[in-house]
């Protein structure tokens, strides 16, 4: 069968197929609606119009959230420009990771999300222990701080007085990794490109909206799960 991982209604259908699959439930309307309300969210920068589908799977510590910018009552993506799609991890509503945002101008925008989505699946319910075979605790999602790398991260000094770490990318299968490789690589060429217009034109190149999208201020911190 042809994948048709467009950004696209007809791509939402593909998707949506494809992450109910993988073990992903639909996170409609009504649950965004409730989170808003329960920590009193507020979006400083701009109002998002109408509610987006995601999608979520849980192992009861970390959660896979992936958010698609799709509006199924009007049955069509966010206007360009509004917002982007986002695959993140939480543990209760701590965001923990958040991959590089994915731009619908990428014809293979579903596509690219499903296999952020179905890895990183397979990373939270492959949490590593620690290597420490005095230890082997269930180890940590941890982010480098100012940068955009990540680890598996143990601090235990009962155990180990220096912290443990393993690869992000630990569990993964060389394919997996190929992709990630294939991305990350995209990425960092986009920045370079992006980069170089802003030399030759002496203009800022305007961040995307979806960088500002996690600038919220929680009203109801006492309701945050941890
Ligand atoms: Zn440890």
């Amino acid at each position: 069968m042809e994948v048709n991982g467009s950004p696209t209604p007809e791509g939402f259908e593909w998707f949506a197929l494809e992450m109910q699959a993988l073990g992903f439930t639909k996170i409609g309307g009504k649950k965004i609606r409730q989170d808003f309300t329960r920590l009193d969210l507020q979006t400083r920068i701009r109002k998002i119009q109408g509610y987006e589908t995601g999608f979520q799977y849980s192992n009861g510590t970390y959660a896979v959230k992936v958010w698609t910018t799709f509006l199924e009552k009007e049955n069509k993506l966010r206007d360009k420009g509004t917002d982007a799609g986002w695959v993140i991890i939480t543990k209760g509503d701590v965001l923990i990771y958040c991959a590089q945002y994915f731009t619908r101008k990428n014809k293979n925008f579903f596509v690219d999300m499903k296999e952020y989505a179905r890895i990183n699946k397979k990373k939270i319910d492959g949490n590593p222990l620690c290597p420490c075979k005095k230890c082997e605790r269930e180890m940590e999602i941890h982010r480098k701080k100012g940068s955009r790398q990540y680890f598996w991260i143990c601090i235990n000094p009962e155990k180990h007085s220096k912290p443990e770490y393993l690869s992000w990318d630990y569990g993964l299968s060389e394919e997996d990794k190929k992709f990630l490789e294939i991305r990350r690589q995209n990425t960092a060429s986009y920045k370079k490109k992006n980069q170089k217009a802003k030399e030759e034109s002496g203009k800022e190149i305007p961040t995307p909206k979806a960088t500002t999208r996690k600038v919220r201020e929680v009203g109801r911190p006492d309701n945050l799960k941890k």
